[in-house]
């Protein structure tokens, strides 16, 4: 028999607006929209009390202010939510399990299988993660469990705010089938348009419906759909691991953006993200990628070929793991690319890793002048307090540097020569 995984999926309730609340919780109060302050932006997110009121993400700012004279208003700061995302998934691998894969700033799976027997039920470590993440953070999730990733996403906006919702068995058949087809995760409004031609009004319905059918309207997608709303489903949840040989972290944005200042603070979000995730596995990166993803004329979401193949990306000299070289490799292809375009998606990936400790620093002639002319009186007495502190020469430069016992396989001999290893080679004889 099939042993069923336990997959979670938490994600954090009006995570902006929340973010804005929890460092002033006077805002509590009141409605409250994050947009920019000016009269024609368009809201980001607002909190549950404006959404009672009908004023949600994507809605104009003068709109929302006809709904409510009591209006208050947070200009974004990326900076705090991503501040507060890194510390909630790292609560959550430090707390419950390694095994959390990061969706988007304010969603991610968590593989529970192994760990939720410790807590007497699914439920108790759902209700546990939500304790610990409001008594640190005072902010709230919600948290959808069951033994697919797709019924997980599905479940969690069931009880939303700060709800537990449960799929076990063949709940989905009574809980999920009954929902509206737009409300299945990946139909988008124009993917519901064309299964409504053919009849398909529900979940389930298109999970009772002929996969051919679904085929010839959607292609490989139906099927994908198909399967998804009958349980057949990925289970998988893709913890970080050092295996990858490439990481790359990507945001969907809920409203469009051709703002400059606004994209490049999304940058700097999603390469916090990904230098994390570097840091955690103690990898160094050679290359770095930019993603800008745009609609075409038809209002369809592309990937513009010309822009993500050619030349976003830029592999540097040599490895590096600093969290500045990424990020200004990150700008300076975004500035060279950027053309005003409406951004639906950005994201900021790194290949060409390497482990850290297989890392040798490879000197470069720029460097060497370098130390040679900041840094020579740092480097004398570093060197000496190292041998006073060994009592012994153990470290030996220039002139000092005894023939008979060369470990390196290259040095800097008055600061100019270069041996090679031929020449040490033949030393040692
Ligand atoms: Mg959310």
């Amino acid at each position: 028999m099939k042993e069923y995984k336990v997959i979670l999926l938490m994600d954090m309730d009006a995570f902006f607006a929340s973010c804005h609340e929890a460092i002033d919780p006077k805002l509590k109060e009141k409605p409250l929209v994050v947009c920019s302050p000016n009269s024609r932006a368009i809201i980001t997110t607002s909190n549950y009390k404006a959404r009672s009121i009908g004023i949600k993400s994507g809605m104009p700012y003068f709109k929302a202010k006809k709904l409510s004279n009591n209006l208050n208003i947070a200009t974004p700061d990326y900076q705090l939510y991503s501040n507060f995302s890194s510390k909630i998934f790292e609560l959550l691998i430090d707390e419950y399990t390694p095994k959390v894969e990061v969706a988007s700033i304010d969603e991610c799976y968590i593989d529970a299988t192994n760990i939720w027997h410790k807590y007497g039920s699914i439920k108790k470590l759902c209700l546990d993660i939500q304790r610990k993440i409001y008594k640190e953070f005072k902010l709230t999730c919600s948290i959808g469990a069951s033994y697919t990733r797709f019924f997980a996403k599905m479940a969690v906006s069931f009880n939303k705010p700060n709800g537990v919702k449960i799929i076990k068995g063949d709940d989905y058949k009574k809980e999920i089938w009954q929902l509206d087809i737009e409300k299945m995760f990946m139909i988008g409004p124009s993917t519901a348009v064309k299964l409504r031609e053919i009849n398909i009004k529900t979940i389930g319905d298109l999970a009772c419906s002929n996969v051919k059918d679904l085929e010839k309207v959607l292609g490989v997608r139906g099927r994908n759909l198909y399967n998804c709303a009958n349980g057949i489903s990925s289970d998988v949840v893709l913890a970080e691991s050092s295996q990858n040989k490439s990481i790359s972290n990507e945001f969907t944005l809920d409203v469009e953006s051709n703002q400059f200042e606004e994209l490049k603070n999304y940058i700097y979000f999603l390469c916090k993200r990904v230098h994390n995730r570097l840091e955690r596995r103690f990898l160094m990166f050679k290359n770095v990628s930019v993603l800008l993803a745009t609609r075409n004329r038809n209002g369809e979401f592309i990937r513009s070929k010309s822009i993500v193949n050619k030349s976003m990306q830029r592999t540097l000299n040599d490895y590096s793991d600093q969290f500045n070289t990424l990020l200004n490799q990150a700008y300076n292809i975004f500035e060279e690319f950027f053309d005003n375009q409406s951004i639906y998606k950005i994201g900021i990936g790194v290949k060409d890793l390497i482990s850290k400790k297989n890392y040798t620093y490879q000197s470069t002639l720029d460097s060497i002048n370098q130390v040679s002319k900041n840094h020579n009186q740092e480097l004398e007495s570093l060197k000496k307090n190292i041998n006073l502190f060994y009592k012994k020469d153990v470290l030996y430069f220039g002139d000092n540097m005894p023939r008979e016992s060369f470990k390196q396989t290259k040095y800097i001999f008055n600061e100019e020569t270069h041996l090679s290893n031929k020449q040490i080679k033949k030393s040692k004889k």
